[in-house]
């Protein structure tokens, strides 16, 4: 059910971000994270990708074509739901992949937006750009979550704000 909803939140909107936010963890400071490389859940998620992400992945798969949802959004999907660049568990595009598998386990969404619908603990992480703040929620059923090094959620935040995804998505 969690995956679900957090399936359903990389395909961000203002209306799933809502519906989503009261039922995923926030990131604390000094998080710790890695990968494991098992594809168990990441590769099963169906997340947004942007203009850049499909031009990146053409690179070394010409015939690329992400579905192209009715609101006009992009979307990464296999058959199955899964990836479809998962070969035996495993990311066959790693270096190419979409940005918001980068950042999965993590998904950064802007303070203000998150305390309209829940209080934050007194050790959350706050990522400050320019005038805005963000907070990072994230899904808890990723095995890497803490495990390996404390989590660089500002690198996190400016590959994710390169990206161009539009300012209302999050
Ligand atoms: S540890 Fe988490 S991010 Fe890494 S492959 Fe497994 S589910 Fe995906």
């Amino acid at each position: 059910m969690k995956n679900k909803v957090l399936k359903r939140f990389l395909q961000v909107s203002v209306e799933m971000v809502g519906e989503a936010l009261p039922r995923l963890p926030i990131a604390w400071r000094n998080m710790l994270f890695k990968c494991r490389l098992c594809g168990e859940k990441c590769c099963g998620l169906n997340p947004e990708v942007s203009e850049e992400d499909v031009e990146r992945i053409r690179r070394i798969i010409p015939s690329f074509k992400p579905y192209v949802a009715p609101e006009g959004k992009l979307i990464l999907v296999g058959e199955n739901g899964f990836c479809p660049f998962l070969r035996n568990g495993l990311c066959t595009i790693h270096e190419y992949k979409p940005v918001l598998c980068r950042l999965y386990p993590f998904y950064p969404v802007e303070k203000k937006t998150i305390q309209s619908v829940l209080s934050l603990p007194v050790d959350v992480e706050i990522v400050r750009h320019g005038s805005k703040q963000y907070v990072f929620i994230f899904d808890e059923q990723c095995p890497g979550v803490g495990e390996g090094d404390p989590v660089d959620f500002k690198k996190l935040l400016e590959t994710f704000l390169k990206a161009g995804f539009p300012p209302g998505s999050f």
